[in-house]
């Protein structure tokens, strides 16, 4: 990333969970690169490590920090949303973006239960521990913005079957809704976004065969997969000011696919 920066994000505080790859660690350079102080979370504490590293080397020093954090855990949550307070004083974003898809096949069959607690556990209760720890934040603010990291899955019947996780980022597009309409009075907006099939390694493991790959293809009009990069964006637009009408959106990005045929 080259110079010149934004300042988009400036004076803001974010939080970015899933921060040490692919989408998560896309949104956390872009994200600093327009001003916003970031903290870094992921359960894979190198990786976190690592984005606020990057961010120090191309932005300077006191822009991010790193913290390990499963969002399935309420007591990590409240650390997590509690060091951009300490460090940085505020919190003005938090986007709720770590998320697992189990590898293993996941039709109603075959899905055990185990699979489909883990699913919910991290993709749907964090996203509740998130936003609860976040509100309170927000309050102090005067606002703030929550995006939560859905799927096209969520809106579209998947040809590749993986029941809990489908399930699980439905619960997302609603508790988003609802929390949207709750707190839009108290200037605090919530946002799903919905990414289509992307090249990260969540999606890479499961499509592990060029068939299967070909195959999820088929489905997006523009023909590939998409970068996490370019859900950074949708991110970042959902983040600021310039998206300050829209709240309990299902923002898709997703190479055409939900309009397809
Ligand atoms: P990724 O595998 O590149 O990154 C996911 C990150 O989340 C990893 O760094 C991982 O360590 C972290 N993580 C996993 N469990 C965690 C936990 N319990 N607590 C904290 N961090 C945890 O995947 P990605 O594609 O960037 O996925 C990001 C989000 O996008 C997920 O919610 C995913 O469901 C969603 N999504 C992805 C696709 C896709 O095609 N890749 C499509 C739609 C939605």
């Amino acid at each position: 990333m080259s110079p010149p920066y934004g300042t988009r994000l400036a004076n803001k505080v974010a939080v970015i969970t899933g921060a040490g790859s692919g989408i998560g660690l896309e949104s956390s350079v872009l994200f600093a690169s327009e001003g916003a102080q970031v903290v870094c979370a992921d359960i894979n504490e190198k990786g976190a490590a690592a984005t606020a590293e990057k961010i120090a080397s191309l932005f300077g020093e006191g822009r991010a920090v790193a913290i390990k954090a499963d969002v399935s855990n309420e007591e990590d949550v409240k650390k997590m949303i509690q060091l951009a307070v300490t460090q940085f004083g505020k919190l003005n974003i938090l986007f709720n973006n770590a998320g697992i898809m189990h590898p293993a096949d996941d039709n109603a069959l075959t899905t055990t239960e185990d699979i489909w607690d883990l699913t919910m556990k991290i993709n749907v209760k964090g996203v509740w521990w998130g936003c609860k720890y976040a509100i309170e934040q927000m309050r102090k603010c005067g606002g703030g913005s929550i995006i939560n990291t859905a799927s096209f899955v969520a809106l579209r019947g998947a040809a590749t079957p993986q029941l809990a996780y489908t399930a699980s980022k439905g619960a997302v597009l609603a508790m988003t809704r609802e929390l949207a309409v709750v707190h839009a009075k108290e200037n605090i907006r919530f946002n799903s976004l919905c990414p289509g099939p992307l090249r990260t390694p969540l999606l890479m493991e499961f499509l592990n065969t060029e068939e299967k790959k070909n195959r999820r293809l088929v489905h997006v009009p523009m023909g590939r997969f998409g970068e996490a990069i370019e859900q950074a964006k949708a991110a970042l637009f959902l983040a600021s000011d310039d998206s300050s009408y829209m709240t309990g959106t299902d923002f898709t990005v997703d190479g055409g696919l939900c309009s397809a045929y």
